[in-house]
């Protein structure tokens, strides 16, 4: 049986269909790859299943329950988790939260308090942390790390909530092709050991022939092909679209 189920999805801007009646499944354990062109809808479609925009038409169901209508917070509830960037966890937060932070953290008493919240759930983060291999840089302020191992710690933080489903909109972009590589080597082997399953978007051919089990790809919002890397690669739609020959 299918974890996530995408019917006939939707989604316009103004005049602008960005994604065009998509359909698509993912089986728990899989990772999947979702590629195209810029504008393709990729990020339409990703923010379609955690929530964030609400679509025009069609269906998402993970594990059977109806996906569209309702709120993000909700939709990860249900375990569909994000990898979201460092930098960006507080933007997650809304204005007054960020203000309400900042005021916590120079009120020394309610600072305390928090702390011993915090220090309750250090052994689970530092399992997690394990998990990613940077439980040596456990102490480390973030700001000292190198690229790719505040991905790592990106992934630990999406873990947290041990989702069924793990949306990673453009994970390698800016790294190295060595740090991909042993990122994308990760997030396989947490697949593995979770039996989780992995949507991702991905510019890189080299990481999506190397990691994705299958591959679904886009053109102008709609879908164009799909199926195994080896057998997308000479599809000559693709060729056309994506390659550009
Ligand atoms: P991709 O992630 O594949 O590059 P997007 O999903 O971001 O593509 O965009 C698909 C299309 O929808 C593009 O034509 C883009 O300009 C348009 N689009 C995306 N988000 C918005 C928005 N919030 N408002 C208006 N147009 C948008
Ligand atoms: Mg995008």
């Amino acid at each position: 049986m299918s974890l996530l189920k995408v019917t006939e999805l939707g989604k316009s801007f103004g005049g602008v269909k960005a994604v065009d009646g998509i359909s698509f499944d993912l089986a728990p354990g899989e990772l999947l790859a979702l590629i195209g062109p810029n504008g393709a809808g990729k990020s339409t479609t990703f923010n379609m299943v955690n929530g964030q925009l609400k679509a025009d038409r069609g269906s998402i169901l993970l594990d059977g329950q109806e996906l569209v209508g309702r709120k993000p917070r909700e939709i990860w509830r249900l375990g569909v988790g994000r990898t979201f960037q460092i930098a960006e966890t507080f933007a997650s937060l809304t204005v007054v939260e960020n203000v309400q932070m900042a005021l916590l953290s120079h009120d020394h008493k309610l600072f305390a308090t928090w702390r011993r919240a915090a220090d309750h759930k250090r052994e689970q983060a530092l399992a997690l942390l394990d998990q990613v291999g940077m439980k040596a840089q456990a102490d480390r302020p973030c700001s000292v790390l190198a690229y790719g191992d505040v991905k790592r710690v990106e992934l630990a933080i999406a873990m947290a909530n041990s989702p069924k489903l793990l949306l990673m909109d453009e994970p390698t972009a800016g790294m190295a092709p060595k740090e991909r590589n042993s990122l994308m080597a990760l997030t396989k082997q947490l697949v593995i050991d979770r039996g989780m399953a992995v949507l991702f978007t991905e510019h890189s051919m080299d990481v999506v022939f190397a990691y994705a089990d299958r591959m679904i790809v886009l053109a102008r919002g709609r879908l164009i092909a799909q199926g195994k890397p080896l057998e997308i690669r000479d599809h000559p739609k693709v060729q056309e679209v994506y390659f550009g020959s």
